[in-house]
Formats: structure tokens, C-alpha cells, sequence
């Protein structure tokens, strides 16, 4: 039994109710910032009792116990008195647990309520299953919105005391809140109900209801309603609470509130009886054990042994010593940790799914580090040779699970789900919540529209807001640092002072919805152990990810990614035409000709993780020959080494990278320990295992130490944590020799480089998958356009890939009657679009045209595909019907035949783009013709005939995509102060200029842009 501390009670009243910020945008307040206030004021308990929900309920657990305060977990329900009446009036009341049992019984009070069936805008309760499922609860009246305070509010004294009567006498433990309501009408009737719990003697609770967490904090509440109600706060009628006063209380505020009140009454016992309540509560949070297959840890390890060795065997690897040496050593690692049954679930997970026709990725992270999970077929990824580390997929000094992350096609993932429901049992497999908070950006845009601030200044705000990712210290203080370090966001600040407001959001709680891709699988039914909420048809569990993991959950991370699943459907398309079956993990990663795709910045669009413009420029200088460098380009085109300066050199990071492979400058070490590090990487260090490996090769640093750094750097923590290390690092290095200055160079480029690096495992993981793609597009194009521009997304991507698809040289049939199919598809050599690519036309209706083809004219597609006026309307404004004589039908009149056309089929540029993206040709110079021939007068060249030897030449295209980028917006989006510029000399401009043949990046050095500019 979890104690109160009788110690350091300084208050003798503990708050029996209160929402947090888990009663989304209708409680301000983390668990943390509540408890920390109840610890300041000396109280020894508190409860949470959010509404409807009760997704805080571990974090408030946990940080009651950090501060050894005893925790009181419970519900607001609503409450309606039919369940068949969906309109009928709710009520609120307030549950508390009191033991195990009364827990388990709360968790399927909430699970009801959330049912499909239940849910009517909140999730509904009745009394009738209060009553049945009472044991272990503690049962309070509830507030001004309970049945009770209701029937006395209407002047029903009767009404009220027979509900009191029947609660009492049908709930073993109930009492009845009593709250200093200071408004009219509610304050008249707390001497009433006081009055009646002592006529039928019927126990007495004082309590608030708390929304907030101190006495300034009821504005914050305000406009959380107002966010809430999409109101405006100059809205006089706005919905918003009638007293400002929620806030956690000390029994002498308590007091003082009912004094004003009710001056007359007493409320001694009505205080007492919350610490006896307190008192009362024997509960224990209940763990799970983790997942565990029914048979012995000897069969376990037998078991996946067993596949280890077949692996070895399948791969050739026996009798390799590097192979067999790192096997057993990851094998042992694995038993001893027990990890075992986390790994045969995996194994079992992944090989169902790729037995199954659905393609996973090769590896995601850093379990491509290890040999066990390649064997295993868990991945598809050589860690030894692409050199990649098994300690950065499981850290020795903890005993934590380990983070399998992998990836399936997007559009299956909802069967991988099933299979697991399946295998586990429905009820043991559920679907993580996640919430979503207040960020800087979002806060702006809320206050701009409930407080009315002009367009521009909510624009330019957002626009310098800091960006900071989760990982960083400061995450939740980014309009705060915003105010205090832009002067421009000082100079709103005084014209709108109410912006101050803003800052106090950051953090809090917006929304709660699924976990995209974390599941849970637990021995037990997951009721056990929190609540599971249906939420427009899918289900969602009442824990988080932090929460599943330290309630000793086991966690499968089931990812998308779309790109998988173009790569199937292109693989689906090659067996259709050809026959043949490509094993896609099993391509040789040194295909020539498919560098010679990545040597082509043109070939790149389209090519998964190469289609950017930083990465294109990249590749282009680096020209990659080898998987090594197509990883290292992975790595060297994100920001931090695109601009992060080395120490000695002065230079980009990647800048170095470039000059070395074209052997400009020559190749230089710290020191010559450092060269087998980064013998693959032009003695650069660019990934997080390079560092791992100086920690440990140059400092001799522990396995623990060098966790700790790993982590830091992932975390971008900064280079002041990192620092703490450098002590230790000097002992080690010195031992080794280096001296002095050989070892403060070291570790000041780590700091930089450090602090840029990117993980390996991944960088290669998913480097592989890019090589599949421009695989496809090289030996297959046809099905490789066919299957992206059907799954992409985005539709400028979609166009963008369709320009490709025509520059070289492959035509984009249009939509005709009897050869389109359902979706876009491949006619002889080129590709015809499908009927679901025009807008509004879905599977169903594209199903039936399909099933019917052939159609002799326009009256037999009538008669026979039986479709909307509306669709056949959009297909012939498409000239779907063109090739069957159009939409035109001869009427017979008196006078002679008359054409008709029966539908109409004009359409503009404009509108074809609306209706279809794709069918719009790609046509600049058609588009543009009279405005060149207005303005520009002298001779165009085209893009494909520039040659950059013949000096200066006029080229006539469009800027299509431009990038303008200074250090100061790069030190803004990362979340730190701009650096001076020196000169202008670091704003630059990179832009596409295309025509309707060709496109070229264009960079504007430096120096040329100030000169330009
Ligand atoms: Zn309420
Ligand atoms: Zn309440």
C-alpha cells in the first residue's frame, strides 16, 4: 500500500477533483506542473479526474510517487440516463479508485463508455453500470453538472433527494462533492444540498473543480475554450466558465471561498473526509510482463539458434570468421539480455509478411547493425560488409528491449496488424495512443483567429517562430526565446499584449489519436491494464509509447512507407508483362549502370531520398561509384554538413567530402589512428558509428561512456553535454600517444562533425532502398512510372515525374473508353491514364466502366456501364469518348437531322488541371508563347543545347523551384541564434530553370549574389 506521507503534510486537504491538460483544451496543467504546485503547498494526495478519459493517469501515477505524494487515480464520466436516447441530458460524475479490483472495473467503465455503440459526441456511462461494476470504486455526487445539483437548480427539492436516496443506497461507498460555487445561480443551493446529505446522513466531500493550476492561471482556461469553440474572445456571448477561481487550493483558501458563500455552514467533516478518502486507497499500478512464447527459454534458444545457423549456411557464411565470431558474440548477447522472444516474434512477424506477398524494407535503423537479424531475415542488410555496429542496435549496459523498426508497404500495413491480432489474440494487441501538444507555429495561428490580429503580423510571427525538435531542452520554450530574442517579436508584443499569453500553451495537450505505427502485444487482455477507446473505427489504448514502455509493454513498431509500396506494384507490373520474378533483396549492389543513373542528375527525380535539391547537387559533385558513397551522399546533403564548418579547414563538411573525391585536396588526418575510421569516407567523419569507433579506438572509452555520447549526439543535446566527456577521452588518448594537439584537434572536430553525424545503419538501411528504385528505373521505366505516379501522394511530385516520363521520350496516353483501366496503365511501350485519375470518379464507378468494355458508341456506354450524368459528364469534358464518334447523337426532326451533343465537352486549360493534373501536357513554351513573343527579342536557346564551354548564352526557361537560403534562416528553423554575416558572403541562391526539354539547377555562388542582387 502506497502510504500518504504524514510527514511533510503542511495542508490537511487533498483535491479529489481535477482535469489536466488530458481533458484536452479543457484543463490547463502537466502532471508535472500540478503535482510540483500540490508538493509547494504541503499537500499529501491529489487525484486526476479528467473528463471522459483517463490517458494521464500513469504520468500523474509516476510523478506522484517521484515526489512522494500519494496519487488518486479516477474519471469525470458523463453520465446519460438512456442510452437509446442519444439527445437526452448527460450528467457528470466523479469515480475514484480505491483498489486493484475497483481499477480493473474503472478500465471497463471507460472501455464501455468508448464503445461505438456508446459514444454520442462524448463517450457515455449509465448509473445502472456504475452500480454493477461499483467494487474497488469510490463514487463521488460530482459537480454543478451532476443529476443532483441539476434537479435542486430547477427549484426540485424532491427530484434531488430521491436521487441522493438511490445513489446512496445503491453504492457501497458514495459521497456527495460539495463545491464554493461563487455565481448565481449555483451558490443559492449549496446550503440546499448541504441541508440534505445531513437530513439523510450521507457522507460529505469539499471539493473544486480544478482546471488549472494556480490562481493567475484562469485567462489560459479562457482561451482554451475559446480555442475549443472556434469563438472569438471579443465575443461577449462566448462560452466560458462563470467563476475564476479553478485552481488547486489550500484548505485555507477552500475555507475562506465557502465562507464568503455560505457563511453559516460548517465544512470541518467535508475536508476530513478527504484525507480519510486518501487514506482508504490501496492501489498499485499493475505491470505487465512482456509477451513470451509457451515454450521452455532452452526450446527458445534452440529455436532461433537453429535459424541462426541455417541463415549461415543460406548465406555461404560458414567457416568465415569475421561471420561466425560476430554471431556467436551478438547470439550470446541476445540470450543473456533474454531477448529471445522479442526476436522470434520478429522473425515470425517478418517472414508471415514477406511469405505474404508484402514487401518490407530492407532495414530501418540501427538494427541493420545486426548480424542476428540478417540471418534471421529480419533484415536484409550485411552488417559486416557495409560495416555497420551491433552496439548501436543494442546498448550492453542496459536491459531494455531493443528498437526493431521496420518498415512494410504503406497500403498493407492494416493486414500486418490483423496478423498480429490474429496470432496473439484480438484482445492482447492494441494500438498505442499519441498526443499531439501546442506548438510554437500552431499556438500563433489559434490566437490570430480568436483574437482577431491582423493577417500580416500573424504571418511574419509565425514565420520567425524558433523550430526546435522534441529531443532539444528548450522544445517547449519557443515563443518565450522568440519574445526575447527578435526584436520584431518584441515590437508585436507591445502593440498586443495579450501575445504574452502564448507561451504558457506550449507543451500542453491539443489532441489525442492513434500511434500511426506502434502496437503493443501483451500476455494478458490488454483491460487489464488500461482503457481501449474506439475512435472512428479504429481502436486506440489509453497508454502512450513512453507509458507502454515503462509498464514493461513489448512494442512493435509497424512503419509505412510508400515507397515500398511503388517498389511492389512495380514488381507486380514487371512479372504481369514479362513473367519474370525479380528478388529484389537479393540485387547485386555494384551494378554499374545504375550509378551511371545516380552520376545523372536528371535521372533523379523520382529516386527515393535523391530527389531533392540539396541531394541532387551532391550527387552530382560526388558522382557516386560505389554503395559506399551513395550512403555517404545520404548523410553529407542534410544541413548540419552542408554547412557546418570544419575546424581546420574552413569548409563545409561536405564541401571536404566533394574536394577530396575529386582529388583536389589532399587527404589528412588528426591523427593516423584516425585513418582506418574514415578510410571509406575521405577521412571525413560523417556517421554516428565513426564516432562511436574514435571513442573507443583513440580514447579507449568505456561501452557505457560511448552509449552516453551516442545518444547525445543523436539527440542534438549540444556541444556543452558532450564536453563532460572530454576529460576521459584526454586519459585514454594520451595512454595511446597522441599528444596534446593532436587531441583537442580530435575532439573539436568531433564536437562539429559530432554533432552533424548520421546513423549508418540507417544512412545504408535506407540507401538500398534508393538503389531499388533507380534499379527500377533504369532496366524497367515503364513500371517504374506506372507504379510511382499511382502511388505518390503529392501531386507537383506526380507532375514532376510525368515531365520526366515525357522529356524522355515515353507518351502519356490519354483517357479512352475502351483501353483505360481502372488506374493508370501500361499500353505497348507508354502508359495510359486510368479513369480513377480523373477527380470524383472512385474504384466503384471505374470498376463498372472496366467490366464492361468494349463500347460501341456513346448510347451503348449508357445502356451498359449505367453511371452518373456527372461522371460521364467529367469523361467526356476528358475526351474519353473521342474515339467512339464523342458524345454526339443524331436527332431526327422534322426538318432534316440534327446533331446534338448530349454532353458537354468544352473545357479550359484551367479547368482540365482541376479535373485531371496528369492529362495537362507539359507544354512552357505553348503556355508562354505570347508573352515571349511580346517581351523577349532577341534569339532563345533550349536548355538541351546549352553548353556551358561556349561562354554566355541566352537561355529562355522558368524558375521552378527556388531556394534561398542564408545562415541566419538556417540558425532560425534549428533553433538558434543567428550568427553575424560577414560581408553578405554567406546568402546564396539555388533555383531549376526548365523548358519543355530539358532543366538545369542553377547556383548562384556567393559572391555573384551579392554581385546580382
Ligand atoms: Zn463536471
Ligand atoms: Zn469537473
Amino acid at each position: 500500500m502506497i502510504k500518504t506521507n504524514t510527514n511533510n503534510i503542511k495542508d490537511n486537504y487533498c483535491h479529489l477533483h481535477l482535469h489536466t491538460t488530458f481533458s484536452f483544451q479543457d484543463g490547463l496543467g502537466l502532471p508535472k506542473q500540478y503535482i510540483q504546485r500540490c508538493k509547494e503547498i504541503g499537500q499529501p494526495a491529489i487525484a486526476i479526474t479528467d473528463h471522459g478519459n483517463i490517458s494521464g493517469h500513469f504520468k500523474w501515477y509516476e510523478e506522484c510517487l517521484k515526489n512522494d505524494i500519494k496519487p488518486i487515480l479516477g474519471c469525470e464520466f458523463y453520465i446519460t440516463p438512456d442510452r437509446n436516447d442519444t439527445k437526452s441530458k448527460r450528467y457528470h460524475m466523479t469515480i475514484l479508485v480505491k483498489n486493484s479490483e475497483g481499477y480493473r472495473n474503472l478500465l471497463q467503465l471507460v472501455t464501455e463508455s468508448w464503445k461505438e455503440e456508446n459514444f454520442y459526441r462524448k463517450p457515455l456511462t449509465t448509473i445502472e453500470d456504475i452500480i454493477k461494476l461499483q467494487k474497488g470504486l469510490i463514487v463521488l455526487s460530482g459537480c454543478s453538472s451532476s443529476k443532483v445539483f441539476k434537479a435542486l437548480e430547477s427549484i426540485n427539492s424532491q427530484a434531488a433527494e430521491e436521487e441522493l436516496k438511490f445513489l446512496n443506497s445503491n453504492i457501497d461507498d458514495f459521497y456527495v462533492e460539495i463545491m464554493p460555487m461563487s455565481y448565481d445561480p449555483a451558490k443559492k443551493f449549496i446550503a440546499p444540498l448541504y441541508n440534505l446529505t445531513k437530513k439523510l446522513n450521507i457522507p460529505l466531500v469539499a471539493t473544486m473543480d480544478c482546471h488549472y493550476v494556480t490562481k493567475d492561471q484562469s485567462i489560459y482556461q479562457e482561451i482554451l475554450l475559446c480555442i475549443q469553440t472556434n469563438d472569438q474572445m471579443n465575443n461577449p456571448k462566448r462560452w466560458k466558465f462563470d467563476q475564476t477561481d479553478f485552481y488547486l487550493k489550500t484548505r485555507k483558501e477552500m475555507e475562506q471561498s465557502f465562507k464568503k458563500i455560505v457563511p453559516e455552514l460548517n465544512f470541518t467533516e467535508a475536508f476530513d473526509n478527504t484525507i480519510k478518502i486518501a487514506e482508504m486507497i490501496d492501489f498499485k499500478f499493475p505491470t505487465a510482463s512482456p509477451i513470451s512464447f509457451s515454450i521452455s527459454e532452452k526450446e527458445k534458444k534452440e529455436k532461433l539458434y537453429e535459424m541462426c545457423i541455417s541463415g549461415m549456411k543460406e548465406k555461404e557464411f560458414v567457416g568465415k570468421e569475421v561471420y561466425e565470431k560476430r554471431m556467436k558474440y551478438e547470439f550470446d548477447l541476445i540470450v543473456k539480455k533474454k531477448f529471445l522472444d522479442y526476436f522470434l516474434i520478429f522473425t515470425d512477424l517478418v517472414h508471415w509478411a514477406k511469405s505474404n506477398n508484402i514487401l518490407v524494407g530492407p532495414a530501418r535503423g540501427s538494427s541493420a547493425g545486426s548480424l542476428v537479424c540478417y540471418l534471421l531475415r529480419i533484415t536484409e542488410v550485411d552488417p559486416i560488409i557495409h560495416g555497420l555496429m551491433f552496439e548501436r542496435f543494442i546498448d550492453i549496459n542496459r536491459e531494455d528491449l531493443p528498437d526493431i523498426d521496420v518498415d512494410f508497404e504503406d497500403r498493407k500495413r492494416p493486414e500486418v496488424k490483423k496478423y498480429l491480432e490474429k496470432k496473439y489474440g484480438k484482445n492482447k494487441v492494441g494500438q498505442l495512443a499519441t498526443f499531439s501538444t501546442f506548438k510554437g507555429k500552431s499556438i500563433i495561428s489559434d490566437f490570430s483567429r480568436i483574437y482577431g490580429l491582423p493577417y500580416v503580423v500573424g504571418t511574419k510571427l509565425k514565420s520567425i517562430i524558433i523550430e526546435r525538435s522534441g529531443g532539444d531542452s528548450r522544445t517547449s520554450f519557443t515563443i518565450e526565446d522568440t519574445f526575447e530574442q527578435f526584436d520584431l517579436a518584441k515590437e508585436y508584443l507591445q502593440t498586443y499584449p495579450f501575445l504574452a499569453y502564448a507561451k504558457r500553451f506550449e507543451g500542453q495537450l491539443r489532441n489525442m489519436s492513434s500511434h500511426a505505427s506502434g502496437i503493443i502485444v501483451a500476455n494478458e487482455p490488454l483491460t487489464n491494464f488500461c482503457a481501449i477507446y474506439q475512435q472512428r473505427g479504429s481502436t486506440v489504448i489509453s497508454l502512450d509509447y513512453e507509458d507502454a514502455n515503462k509498464l514493461g509493454f513489448v512494442k512493435l513498431d509497424i512503419l509505412g512507407l510508400n515507397t515500398l509500396t511503388s517498389v511492389a506494384k512495380a514488381l507486380d507490373l514487371i512479372k504481369k508483362r514479362t513473367g519474370k520474378e525479380i528478388d529484389i533483396y537479393n540485387l547485386p549492389l555494384d551494378d554499374p549502370k545504375i550509378y551511371e543513373g545516380f552520376k545523372n542528375s536528371k535521372k533523379l527525380f523520382g529516386i527515393f531520398q535523391f530527389d531533392g535539391q540539396s541531394v541532387n547537387q551532391v550527387c552530382r559533385e560526388i558522382a557516386p561509384e560505389t554503395f559506399e558513397e551513395l550512403s555517404a551522399i545520404n548523410a553529407l546533403s542534410r544541413p548540419g554538413p552542408m554547412h557546418g564548418l570544419d575546424t581546420e579547414l574552413n569548409e563545409p563538411i561536405t564541401t571536404v567530402y566533394i574536394a577530396r573525391k575529386q582529388g583536389k585536396i589532399p587527404w589528412k588526418t588528426a591523427h593516423k589512428l584516425l585513418e582506418p575510421i574514415t578510410k571509406d569516407t575521405q577521412g571525413v567523419i560523417i556517421y554516428q558509428e565513426q564516432v562511436m569507433r574514435t571513442m573507443r579506438e583513440v580514447g579507449n572509452m568505456s561501452w557505457k561512456d560511448t552509449a552516453q555520447i551516442r545518444k547525445l549526439i543523436s539527440r542534438s543535446m549540444g556541444v556543452e553535454r558532450f564536453n563532460d566527456f572530454k576529460i576521459k577521452f584526454s586519459i585514454g588518448a594520451k595512454k595511446k600517444g597522441l599528444t596534446d594537439l593532436e587531441i583537442n584537434n580530435i575532439w573539436s572536430a568531433m564536437c562539429t562533425f559530432g554533432s552533424w553525424a548520421f546513423n549508418k545503419s540507417h544512412s545504408v538501411s535506407y540507401s538500398i532502398i534508393s538503389y531499388w528504385t533507380m534499379w527500377l528505373k533504369i532496366y524497367y521505366p515503364i513500371e517504374y512510372y506506372a507504379a510511382m505516379t499511382s502511388t505518390m501522394l503529392n501531386e507537383n511530385k506526380i507532375r514532376n515525374l510525368n515531365k520526366i516520363n515525357l522529356r524522355e521520350d515515353y507518351k502519356l496516353y490519354y483517357i479512352n473508353i475502351n483501353k483505360s483501366k481502372k488506374s493508370l496503365s501500361i499500353d505497348g511501350k507508354n502508359l495510359r491514364l486510368g479513369f480513377t485519375q480523373i477527380k470524383s470518379i472512385g474504384e466503384l464507378v471505374a470498376e463498372k466502366i472496366v467490366t464492361n468494355q468494349p463500347y460501341k458508341n456513346i448510347d451503348d456506354f449508357e445502356k451498359r456501364a449505367k453511371i452518373g450524368k456527372r461522371a460521364i459528364n467529367l469523361l467526356s469534358k476528358m475526351g474519353a469518348f473521342d474515339s467512339i464518334g464523342g458524345t454526339t447523337i443524331v436527332i431526327r426532326t422534322l426538318f432534316g437531322d440534327e446533331i446534338k451533343n448530349k454532353y458537354e465537352n468544352k473545357i479550359t486549360f484551367e479547368e482540365k488541371l482541376k479535373i485531371c493534373t496528369l492529362a495537362v501536357n507539359f507544354n512552357i513554351i505553348e503556355k508562354w508563347k505570347d508573352f515571349l513573343k511580346k517581351n523577349i527579342k532577341w534569339k532563345i536557346s533550349k536548355i538541351e543545347q546549352v553548353n556551358p564551354k561556349n561562354g554566355t548564352e541566352t537561355i529562355m526557361g522558368i524558375v521552378y523551384d527556388k531556394n534561398l537560403k542564408d545562415k541566419i534562416e538556417e540558425a532560425l528553423t534549428r533553433g538558434k541564434i543567428p550568427p553575424p554575416i560577414k560581408n553578405g558572403q554567406s546568402k546564396y541562391c539555388n533555383f531549376i530553370l526548365e523548358d519543355d526539354a530539358d532543366f538545369i539547377i542553377v547556383r548562384i555562388s556567393p559572391q555573384n549574389f551579392q554581385r546580382l542582387n
